[in-house]
């Protein structure tokens, strides 16, 4: 979500004429856009930020804008007084105040309007490459901001706000101008993207929105992310089995296999359910590949209950899980009324035991790829290698001197490990 809202800031700093800069101190404007999801990542967002301390002190002209959950929905916030050499706070997916505060700063200052037209783009992790108009393969765009489904740990719906659907007569002329511009995959997102038109009865389903983004010519892949268990219907994963373009590719969190914890986490499903859910997707979506979200040391976890997630995991082999350590965030159900009991040390040993017994079941999921030939989505070359990805989301690396770009090619799988594959094309 916040690649794509970064995406959004970079148009709309492109339309205002600025060109994007690789070499972060040597922009003009600084995006820093922020998760706070869990500590680590505000604190990476925080460090992030003291780093471009130096370079505004050197250059006092210099626009520092934040943006992101770290400022929230609600603009009174106190980051004005803890971060004072931040020009400009926005909230989540909003460019507005960035925008507006530079078309000031250029009716005031004619030779900022002239010279100063530099971007760059950070988050909390990695500096993103930016908006490079026909550069990228694979694109995002938000169908559903915010949440209303209160799980008790998780901040996002006190910072993206309520849920609210994006209309169709945005969503496609938007995926329609990124084909036009190059893009060939396009992911759709939403904290619970299977609720897509839920509050807003004239739109149509997400399942329909496929089937008329799958339209698009030029339009390789689609893929929708991130799911929420009650919400996927038959209807849904119907489409998933047979639009071509609709990649058997589902992203299902999961987050814990004990139903005492999924209740205290308040997501509204059993282990039990979840375990069902899995057998209908593969039922219906052949060689479907399914991704799970996982929270170890919630409070009250005990080391039974985590072992019920454990098991669930080894039963259910799922292709890829993204694993957290709870976090106690400020403000959220949990973080008031439940200590935050599982020691570091604890939540650390789940963690890695999950992490081993994940790396077992990708081998082994990745294994069945050898020797065959998958359609290729190619990306980006690293070093010598081609970047690609599998309709099942799967890294496929390839030697070869030519220009693969953009292309959709079949591939010979020739190695296969734990995280991503080797492969020959196909002549
Ligand atoms: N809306 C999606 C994903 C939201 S955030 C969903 O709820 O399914 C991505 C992931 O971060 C979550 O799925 C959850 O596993 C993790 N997460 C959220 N809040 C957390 C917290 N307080 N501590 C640890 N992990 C958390």
């Amino acid at each position: 979500m916040n690649e794509a809202d970064s995406d959004r800031v970079a148009s709309a700093l492109e339309r205002l004429g600025y060109t994007f800069s690789p070499v972060i101190e040597e922009a003009d404007v600084i995006v820093l856009n922020t998760c706070v999801v869990r500590q680590s990542a505000e604190e990476k967002a925080v460090g992030r930020l003291t780093t471009l301390l130096p370079t505004k002190r050197q250059r006092p002209d210099l626009v520092i804008n934040m943006m992101g959950c770290m400022v929230g929905i609600k603009g009174d916030n106190p980051l004005h007084k803890r971060f004072p050499y931040v020009d400009v706070f926005s909230p989540p997916s909003d460019p507005g105040p960035l925008v507006e505060f530079l078309i000031q700063r250029d009716i005031q200052d004619a030779e900022a309007a002239e010279t100063a037209r530099r971007y760059a783009l950070m988050d909390s992790d990695l500096t993103l490459p930016g908006l490079l108009v026909g550069k990228q393969v694979s694109g995002f765009i938000p169908i559903v901001y915010g949440c209303s489904h209160a799980c008790t740990y998780c901040i996002i719906p006190y910072r993206r706000g309520i849920e609210k659907s994006r209309p169709p007569e945005e969503i496609i002329p938007e995926a329609e101008s990124m084909v036009a511009q190059g893009i060939k995959e396009i992911t759709l997102l939403g904290q619970i993207v299977d609720r897509y038109g839920k509050d807003e009865p004239s739109y149509p389903t997400l399942a329909k929105l496929l089937e008329r983004l799958s339209q698009i010519e030029g339009l390789e892949r689609l893929r929708f992310l991130t799911s929420h268990p009650n919400w996927m219907t038959d209807e849904l994963l119907e489409a998933v089995a047979t639009l071509p373009k609709v990649m058997p590719h589902i992203e299902i969190p999961n987050q814990a296999g004990d139903d005492q914890v999924l209740a205290n986490m308040r997501r509204g499903y059993t282990a039990n359910q979840y375990r069902q859910l899995v057998h209908k997707i593969r039922e219906r979506i052949p060689n479907v590949s399914i991704a799970t979200d996982i929270i170890v040391g919630f409070p009250g976890e005990t080391a039974a209950q985590f072992q019920n997630t454990f098991d669930l995991l080894t039963e259910l082999r799922l292709d890829m899980v993204h694993l957290a350590r709870y976090s106690p965030r400020k403000g959220t159900v949990s973080e008031r009324m439940l200590p935050d009991d599982v020691s570091e040390e604890e939540k650390w040993q789940r963690f890695r035991a999950i992490e081993r017994l994940q790396g077992e079941v990708m081998r082994e999921i990745h294994a069945r790829y050898l020797s065959q030939t998958v359609p290729i989505l190619f990306e980006e070359k690293e070093k010598k290698r081609w970047k690609g990805r599998t309709p099942t989301n799967k890294l496929v690396f390839v030697e070869s001197a030519d220009d693969l770009h953009g292309k959709v090619l079949p591939v010979h799988i020739t190695w296969t490990g734990p995280w991503s594959m080797l492969g020959e094309l196909v002549e």
